[in-house]
């Protein structure tokens, strides 16, 4: 991806503003990077649309560069569809005790992996006695996996009854944890390779049996697309609370959790990072955007560009100081460029060679409000006077400090000082210290 959008993106940098064309130009790329995430391609579309209309609303706002713009609108688009309202993705209700949570979803998502780990976070972090029940009677090895993991964690399991169907082992869990007094009971429910209605029915009935405050799907982050299907399909049938994605930790782009977020509008609530138990996190949007974008490659591009246009800037300038050549233009560059860097308390001793005026300035008051004056007095300069301030008359100088609604003396002023920097560069042309001094600048 960073490879196709630095062509992109380059060419971006190089504009002024962002056009529609820009925006558009730059989707494209999106739109390619979204899909090779493998987010589905309905909600690719759609969140493209959302930018799209996002991005030229804000065509005209300056920024630093386009391409950073885009990114960032894109970034924080992504960000926004993953993080939903909620304010505490990773909270779970838990209420009345006991409180059952179903765990839902396709054989080998990671059910029971995820069971168990969620039992030893509720148990240590949240400090609640929990029973955990395996439904899958279609494996035993399935319940002796989940009992193994209990005693592993040290967490209660319902001991394992033959001949029961998943609806009898789910009431007697709730009576177990009822008696047990318990806070949480969960049940592991058994999965299919594929969505079937059998699977569906009895996992209706389950549900209907005790009522959960929470159903959570767990589903394999790597499936992309397959994950988006099950999650419609288990939201519309059973009607789910959260999502947990597992196996983050493999290479998987994470595409499946825009998707499912997207077309469920179900809270993603953590997610699974290994086989070992305690390899389970809250869900971060950031994590997952940066991801699906490869937002820190592009960052750090349109970063290097940015550094590389602001030194060749800084050469072209040097080149100019060197010979003498020191107009308007030049002073607002650097006074925009002291805004930039914190205002002058950000610029006091970064530039050696001219701790003269920097003194200066300092007793005269030279603060962030008057380099925006300054500023505006050079704005409201046509382009020859900017060039050759020299010229400025009487007249002129009226004209001009009228138009930046401010009085000749503070123009007077801002020549004074364009005057001795001008000098001051001439001399620290010659003996090599604007070099230095600029170095310090950019
Ligand atoms: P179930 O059939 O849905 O109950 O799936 P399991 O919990 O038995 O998990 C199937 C396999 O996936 C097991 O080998 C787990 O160790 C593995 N697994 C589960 N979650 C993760 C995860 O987040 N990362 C990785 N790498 N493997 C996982
Ligand atoms: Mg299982």
């Amino acid at each position: 991806l960073s490879e196709r959008l630095s062509g992109v993106f380059d060419k971006l940098t190089k504009q002024g503003a962002l056009s529609d064309e820009d925006v558009k130009t730059a989707l494209r790329e999106v739109r390619v990077a979204l899909l090779e995430a493998d987010v589905s391609l309905p909600v690719a579309r759609d969140f493209i649309k959302a930018i799209q209309d996002k991005a030229t609303g804000q065509a005209v706002t300056k920024s630093v560069t386009p391409g950073q713009q885009v990114v960032k609108i894109v970034h924080d688009e992504l960000v926004h569809v993953l993080a939903g309202d909620e304010e505490d993705p990773g909270a779970l209700k838990i209420d009345n005790p006991p409180t059952p949570i179903l765990m839902v979803g396709l054989q080998g998502s990671g059910k029971t992996t995820t069971t168990g780990k969620l039992a030893k976070r509720l148990t240590e972090k949240n400090g609640k006695r929990v029973l955990m029940a395996s439904l899958d009677i279609y494996r035993p090895a399935a319940m002796q996996q989940l009992a193994v993991l209990g005693t592993q964690i040290g967490v209660d399991t319902l001991p394992i009854v033959a001949g029961e169907t998943a609806v009898q082992i789910a009431k007697r869990a709730k009576q177990q944890a009822t008696l047990g007094g318990y806070d949480v009971y969960m049940l592991d429910t058994a999965g299919r390779l594929q969505i079937d209605q059998t699977l569906m029915q009895e996992v209706e009935d389950v549900r209907d049996a005790v009522n959960p405050r929470e159903t959570l799907l767990v589903v394999d982050g790597l499936t992309g697309q397959v994950a988006v299907e099950v999650a419609e399909e288990f939201d519309g049938k059973i009607g789910i609370s959260g999502v947990v994605l597992t196996r983050m930790d493999g290479d998987g782009r994470g595409g499946a959790a825009l998707s499912m977020r997207a077309v469920t509008g179900k809270p993603i609530k953590f997610v699974g990072l290994g086989e070992k138990m305690d390899a389970l996190e809250e869900f971060h949007p950031e994590r997952i955007a940066g991801r699906i974008l490869g937002m820190g490659d592009i960052v750090s591009l349109v970063e290097k560009a940015q550094e590389t246009i602001e030194a060749e800037k800084a050469e072209r300038m040097m080149k100019r100081f060197q010979k003498g050549q020191f107009n308007m233009n030049d002073l607002k560059m650097q006074l925009d460029q002291m805004l930039k860097m914190g205002g002058m308390e950000g610029i006091m001793g970064m530039m050696p060679g001219a701790g003269k005026m920097a003194k200066q300035a300092e007793k005269a008051g030279l603060d962030d409000s008057i380099l925006r004056r300054q500023i505006a007095l050079i704005n409201s300069m046509t382009k020859k006077e900017r060039a050759n301030p020299q010229i400025l008359q009487a007249s002129r100088k009226k004209r001009i400090a009228k138009g930046a609604g401010l009085e000749v003396s503070e123009l007077n002023k801002l020549m004074k000082q364009h005057r001795q920097m001008s000098d001051m560069m001439k001399k620290m042309g010659k003996g090599g210290m604007l070099k230095k001094a600029m170095a310090g600048m950019f």
